[in-house]
């Protein structure tokens, strides 16, 4: 049996180009030579053209995107914001929204369809249009905040799909596990007083926002328990992985018990990214995909939506997005992801004791959770 999955793209995204910075710093015309910007365009593009040549996009539902409307992005984002960051986008060279947050003229309009990309998939899986939904979107949405864009995310996809889906659809709970290398700042932000959204953020400890996503942030007076930070040191690969997720996400997931699960999925936790410093290959995405998928099949019929965030690697990424694809569709292609070999990484797998100790401090925060009964 396979499942109809639902997928987002549009050529748009990839014209969402951040220019010559070097990695994700302004060439400064003394020591950094001008190069492409580290959010290189052309990963998204590769990642579509990798499920189009296996075969796997014309066995997949197309769910077109659609510009989010201002009342839709208001639900998060104040209205002087949005003016804002509109004003911006229609300078002849675009601004700045916030910290690492270019705007890049024309921006706006690239950022409201993916906003809205994520919105229309969420509506296509909490109606049963599709069994599940990957919308490949971009700029990314996990950095935005209510007030301020931050890493090379303008709106918060996420948080809007989200607020779409309460105030719209009728959903009563939904999860959020962003599993991307960055702390999901700007998702907590905008869902933080909220009870009926869990966040779930793991990642790299301090790497982006450097003053955020500690263990102790549970959420706010009112929803306390309803946001988990697992903060993780650098080098963490399979087991770690596991242990986050057998430990921490799957038992407060079921606790929390939501009406969909949504994913922030980055792939800069991969083994080859040139931003994140942990080691997951294709086969860890692919399995922690289906750790996630079967725990939707008990506690959701199945429901589950991931939105692309981050991911900086052009070779690796379109193979690491293949695999979550082939395994939400249970549709294998036969294509191998070559980089699988590449790893040598048998070695760094293991779970090792400080790894286990970060694991162990987000445990404690699993009682808090508020379970659905
Ligand atoms: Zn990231």
């Amino acid at each position: 049996m396979t499942r109809r999955t639902g997928f987002v793209w549009h050529e748009k995204f990839a014209w969402f180009d951040l220019g010559q910075d070097a990695g994700m710093f302004h060439p400064d015309g003394f020591s950094i030579q001008p190069d492409r910007h580290v959010y290189d365009l052309e990963v998204v593009r590769r990642f579509r053209n990798l499920v189009d040549v296996s075969g796997l996009l014309d066995q997949l539902t197309t769910i077109p995107a659609r510009p989010a409307t201002d009342d839709e992005l208001q639900r998060v984002h104040p209205a002087t914001f949005v003016e804002e960051v509109k004003r911006l986008s229609e300078l002849p060279m675009g601004g700045e929204a916030g910290d690492s947050a270019p705007v890049p003229r024309g921006a706006f309009t690239i950022a409201a369809l993916a906003a809205g990309g994520a919105i229309a998939a969420a509506e296509a899986v909490i109606n049963g249009d599709v069994d599940n939904a990957y919308a490949l979107l971009r700029p990314a949405g996990h950095h935005a905040e209510p007030n301020e864009s931050k890493g090379f995310c303008i709106l918060s996809n996420a948080a809007i799909a989200t607020r779409h889906l309460f105030e719209e659809c009728g959903v009563e709970r939904a999860v959020l596990v962003d599993w991307d290398v960055h702390h999901g700042n700007g998702t907590q932000a905008a869902l933080y007083d909220e009870p009926r959204a869990l966040t779930i953020s793991v990642h790299q400890d301090r790497l982006y926002p450097q003053d955020d996503g500690f263990v102790d942030q549970i959420g706010a007076k009112g929803a306390e328990g309803t946001n988990l930070n697992v903060p993780l040191p650098p080098g963490c690969g399979t087991e770690a992985y596991d242990d986050v997720f057998d430990r921490v996400v799957i038992p407060a997931i079921r606790s929390f018990a939501p009406d969909i699960i949504i994913v922030p999925c980055g792939f800069d936790a991969g083994h080859m990214d040139p931003m994140g410093r942990m080691m997951l290959t294709s086969e860890d995405y692919r399995r922690l995909t289906r750790k996630l998928m079967a725990l939707a099949d008990e506690l959701c019929g199945g429901k589950i939506l991931f939105l692309h965030e981050g991911g900086y690697s052009r070779w690796t990424v379109p193979f690491y997005g293949l695999a979550v694809l082939e395994e939400l569709s249970e549709i294998p292609t036969g294509v191998e992801d070559p980089f699988q070999m590449y790893n040598g990484m048998d070695l760094g797998h293991g779970l090792l004791p400080h790894q286990k100790a970060a694991v162990d401090a987000a445990v404690e925060n699993l009682e808090r959770v508020p379970s659905r009964s």
